[in-house]
């Protein structure tokens, strides 16, 4: 199923195999080099080598175009050592779903509260400023996490079906998943696939995701023809992806 190629995302390239003859020798290799976890990836469409910090797992990934010598790999590691523990250093702090912590809903800061079970409301509602959570507080996480993508489900559903509309088709299903390389994807069937996490980002932020992708149901490339519909559908387009761009990874490190 074709889907864009490369919407908003890091996920430049397609995993070809896992690098079995890396797995073994490069732990070893690495063990003065630091702890940081590295994920070795051979890409066919790799046409070097590349690092990607990894901000949901702390780690780097070491991407290689195939057939690297494996010395050639190590060196490279070594070399971007500094470049890497930096790159780590400087990534935002972790927001838990935990009591008293804030979390942003349409990018407005909410402040978790753990109350007593309501009669009025399910497990989860918002309520003057607060997300408030009952039941268990060890559920906490897990039931925050279960309104959050709901709310996500809905916000993105019946706007990709509005502006699917104005273009004049229509949106065929649209999931919400916890994706880390794109925000958004679109197939050739119309079906159309979210990250949940976009529900904390600005709701122009979130609009402009799914206008992108509502977009795919006519240009399925990113052409001029394409970036021109984007601009039809939604306002300030080049302001939306650069605050993806800056807040990707403190997206990626809440809950
Ligand atoms: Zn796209």
């Amino acid at each position: 199923m074709p889907t864009c190629g490369k919407c908003e995302g890091q996920g430049i390239y397609e995993v070809v195999k896992t690098a079995a003859a890396f797995r073994t020798t490069l732990p070893q290799q690495l063990q003065h080099a630091g702890k940081v976890p590295v994920r070795v990836r051979v890409s066919r469409r790799a046409r070097r080598m590349a690092l990607k910090i990894d901000a949901v797992g702390d780690a780097v990934e070491l991407v290689l175009p195939p057939r690297t010598p494996l010395p050639r790999a190590l060196n490279f590691l070594k070399s971007n050592r500094d470049w890497v523990e930096r790159r780590l250093a400087a990534l935002p702090p972790r927001t838990t779903f935990a009591d008293g912590e804030r979390v942003p809903v349409l990018g407005v800061p909410h402040r978790i509260r753990h109350v007593a079970r309501s009669s009025e409301h399910g497990p989860v509602w918002i309520e003057a400023g607060e997300i408030r959570v009952s039941g268990d507080k060890a559920h906490i996480a897990r039931r925050l996490r279960d309104f959050l993508k709901e709310r996500a489900r809905q916000e993105v559903g019946r706007r990709a079906r509005r502006l699917a509309l104005q273009l004049g088709r229509t949106v065929a299903r649209v999931t919400v998943r916890d994706t880390t390389t794109r925000w958004g994807s679109c197939s050739a069937n119309g079906n159309m696939a979210f990250s949940w996490r976009l529900v904390m980002a600005p709701e122009a932020v979130l609009h402009y995701v799914v206008a992108h992708e509502v977009a795919h149901l006519i240009e399925m490339n990113h052409g001029p023809r394409f970036w021109k519909l984007v601009d039809k559908l939604v306002p300030q387009v080049e302001r939306q992806r650069a605050w993806l761009n800056d807040n990707r990874a403190w997206l990626l490190r809440i809950g």
